[in-house]
């Protein structure tokens, strides 16, 4: 059930002494960021300035994650699960989440995959403004997007060649380095792999 000023009533307060655990999760990646604890003005709170804020158990107050840091988490939405007993909080991360600067407060545990793509990209847009010299992704943006685009043109049709002969490990290979050179090529043109998916979602919803 997708929270909203309207229904924060339907939620199961009772069950847990009006503090219902929130799992933060990332909008895009899908990593697990922190776990908070809310109550009713919390959950407005977040609703009204779209900043994730908990009921802090040991500051007994409203805490906004990153209210001193400057690290808060820009909420894309709040969701119940089964037993309306706990909550989903999908949100955008200004910075690291955990106070120990780590990007997520369970940094010892391994990423999932599909969101190792997802740092993969931001570290591609980093090189954006890195030396040339000092990185391959770097020299390719300075070849500038007709070159990127040639060589996106080129690992598709070795990608669509290993397919061909059947060959599965070149097939793997070059499948890696179209998905690279896309995403670089996507990021010369400030558009993100994020953009792309919003595109096969909008078909899937039809
Ligand atoms: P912040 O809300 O980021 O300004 O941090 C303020 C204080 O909240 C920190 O000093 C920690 O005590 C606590 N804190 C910050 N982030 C977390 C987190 N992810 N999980 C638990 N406590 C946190
Ligand atoms: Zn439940
Ligand atoms: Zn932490
Ligand atoms: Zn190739």
């Amino acid at each position: 059930m997708k929270i909203t000023q309207n229904n924060i009533n339907e939620l199961a307060w009772e069950k847990m002494d009006n503090l219902l655990p929130c799992v933060v999760q990332h909008a895009i990646s899908g990593k697990v960021l922190m776990l908070g604890y809310m109550n009713t003005d919390a959950i407005v709170k977040t609703l009204e300035t779209k900043q994730v804020t908990f009921f802090s158990r040991s500051k007994l107050r409203l805490w906004t994650k990153g209210e001193t840091s400057g690290n808060v988490l820009s909420l894309s939405s709040i969701s119940a699960d089964c037993d309306k007993d706990a909550l989903l909080v999908l949100a955008l991360p200004k910075g690291p989440t955990c106070h120990t600067g780590a990007q997520t407060c369970w940094f010892e545990s391994e990423n999932p995959d599909m969101a190792f793509l997802a740092d993969l990209e931001a570290l591609l847009a980093e090189r954006k403004y890195a030396d040339p010299d000092s990185s391959y992704t770097a020299s390719l943006y300075a070849k500038g997007i007709k070159r990127i685009a040639q060589k996106v043109g080129e690992e598709g049709v070795e990608t669509a060649l290993a397919a061909t002969v059947m060959d599965k490990d070149e097939l793997k290979n070059e499948s890696a380095d179209l998905l690279y050179h896309l995403t670089v090529l996507l990021q010369a043109c400030d558009l993100s792999l994020q953009d792309v998916l919003n595109v096969l979602k909008e078909r899937h919803s039809q």
